[in-house]
């Protein structure tokens, strides 16, 4: 097996006397999307903070690629790409001027139009962050992730409140950039989103990891431990009907 791109060993973090993450270990490897999962408060965003350097951890090591965040954090940070918070997409530039600006902060010459044709937003150049679709904006958020060609990108519940149609259409961003050759970790309280997106999935809760596996091995597992559904499993659901009678295609102006 190829060499883990992220390997987490023991990790706790508390805040005061609370400890939100609980000596977690696992590793990611290279070329996965990698789902971390579990009900909120489980410390999945404390988690992946640690791993992107931007929180400071209690205890246990975390290597990325090799480089310790710890001692080398700085060599961290120049491979991997993170969202970065909406906060900072200033009202009054346009998604070209925010990727140059961004560019400039990582030091990276762009090509703004190639990254915006990457996640299909190159005939809303023009337009305002404020202006886009819910979708719209998490692909210009991901976009972000990508200026400085990362090996590895950190998307926190990128798909949250988005419309059937949208949520499909980021998992067709977030496949095509994992078929390039970027590893992706991922959280999302969406079970059928993890069990179509994700290569393996960790389910973490209260701070400790239950179990890590892939999609299939997991529902494979339950069932052969005797697991049987209450109710019969019809052929389709809901969330079927609705693409089937509403279509794949995107709902943004
Ligand atoms: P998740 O992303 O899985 O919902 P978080 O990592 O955001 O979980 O939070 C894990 C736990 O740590 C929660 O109980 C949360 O309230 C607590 N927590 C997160 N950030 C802080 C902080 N800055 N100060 C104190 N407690 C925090
Ligand atoms: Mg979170």
């Amino acid at each position: 097996m190829l060499d883990p791109i992220i390997k987490v060993e023991n990790l706790t973090k508390k805040y005061g006397d609370f400890e939100a993450v609980k000596g977690l270990s696992f590793e990611v490897y290279p070329g996965e999307i990698f789902g971390l999962l579990g009900p909120n408060g489980a410390g999945k965003s404390t988690t992946l903070e640690i791993i992107e350097t931007l929180r400071e951890k209690t205890s246990g090591t975390v290597t990325v690629n090799g480089f310790d965040i710890e001692k080398d954090p700085a060599a961290v940070k120049k491979i991997i790409g993170v969202q970065l918070q909406t906060a900072g997409f200033y009202p009054g530039l346009n998604l070209i001027e925010l990727l140059d600006l961004f560019a400039g902060l990582y030091n990276e010459e762009i090509d703004p139009m190639a990254i915006l044709d990457s996640v299909n937003l190159r005939d809303k150049a023009k337009a305002k962050f404020k202006e886009l679709s819910g979708g719209q904006k998490q692909r210009f958020s991901i976009a972000t992730t990508l200026i400085n060609k990362p090996i590895l990108i950190f998307l926190d519940e990128p798909t949250t409140g988005l419309d059937p149609q949208a949520r499909r259409n980021l998992w067709d961003l977030i496949r095509s950039i994992r078929d390039s050759g970027t590893t992706v970790v991922i959280t999302t309280h969406y079970m059928d989103e993890a069990e179509i997106l994700c290569d393996r999935v960790a389910i973490v809760d209260s701070g400790k990891l239950i179990a890590i596996n892939t999609p299939d091995q997991l529902i494979d597992d339950l069932v052969a431990g005797g697991f049987e559904k209450p109710k019969e499993v019809k052929q389709a659901n809901l969330e079927d009907v609705f693409i089937h009678l509403t279509g794949h295609a995107l709902r943004e102006a």
